[in-house]
């Protein structure tokens, strides 16, 4: 009977605030991010994976600089959609639908160019941008002239740099991981930027490397016409000659 009588007046006491108001703020247990509500998760949770693009055409009717060979219809010539490095696969054109407006390397006039350490693919309707491969945020905030970064770390001495970006999903946080393909942000023009499209810069040992070419499969040209005196000391195989 007096436990029961002690119990009640514990119970009493605790839920009553009068004497001892609670704390209006407290502090989470852990903390939570809220996305802004202009471009909430479910944007890129519905967004699909990256289209994977047989060609690439040239912006500008290829009139851009470093843009390369080009075909009739300015597509690149030798375009492949996959990059090969020591972490696998890599998208050349990680965007949703954009053309390369800049390529890789010394641009501009000898007094006053400078090294473009990557590719600029343009789209002024903006669109979404993927992860070029499987990997970890190592990089996801406002850089500078990059403007809104993201930057992947794939493993195995790999790297990727997406610049400009009007937005990202606000979910990639520094360590996240990213699958192959993945909406990770949409293109745009801030930072130091002239027009809507992704500076794209892929890193690998530590050395930036040309999207566009790096790990391309080798060209293979036909020899010019022998010289008879080099000929090897063979008998001459015959076509014509009827098999066995
Ligand atoms: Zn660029």
């Amino acid at each position: 009977m007096v436990r029961a009588f002690a119990f009640l007046l514990v119970a009493g006491l605790a839920g009553c605030a009068t004497s001892a108001p609670a704390p209006i703020y407290r502090q989470p247990s852990t903390p939570s991010y809220q996305p802004p509500p202009s471009y909430g998760p479910s944007v890129y949770d519905s967004a699909g994976r990256a289209p994977v693009h047989s060609m690439l055409i040239a912006c500008n009717r290829a009139n851009g600089s470093n843009i390369g060979e080009v075909n009739y219809d300015y597509s690149l010539v030798q375009y492949t959609p996959y990059l090969d490095t020591p972490a696998g696969p890599l998208l050349r054109a990680p965007t949703e639908g954009a053309c390369l407006s800049s390529g890789f390397g010394y641009r501009g006039s000898l007094d006053r160019g400078r090294q473009h350490n990557g590719v600029d693919l343009a789209n002024p309707n903006g669109g979404y941008i993927y992860a070029a491969g499987e990997g970890v945020i190592a990089f996801a905030d406002y850089r500078g002239g990059f403007g809104n970064t993201i930057e992947i770390d794939h493993g195995r001495g790999v790297r990727t740099l997406y610049a400009h970006m009007a937005e990202f999903d606000t979910r990639l946080q520094r360590g996240a991981r990213v699958y192959a393909g993945q909406p990770i942000g949409r293109m745009g023009m801030t930072g130091n930027a002239t027009g809507v499209h992704l500076h794209y810069e892929v890193f690998v040992d530590g050395l930036l490397v040309d999207p566009m070419h790096y790990g391309r499969p080798p060209v293979y040209v036909s020899a010019p016409a022998p010289d008879i005196a080099y000929l090897p000391d063979e008998e001459p195989i015959d076509d014509d000659k009827p098999s066995d």
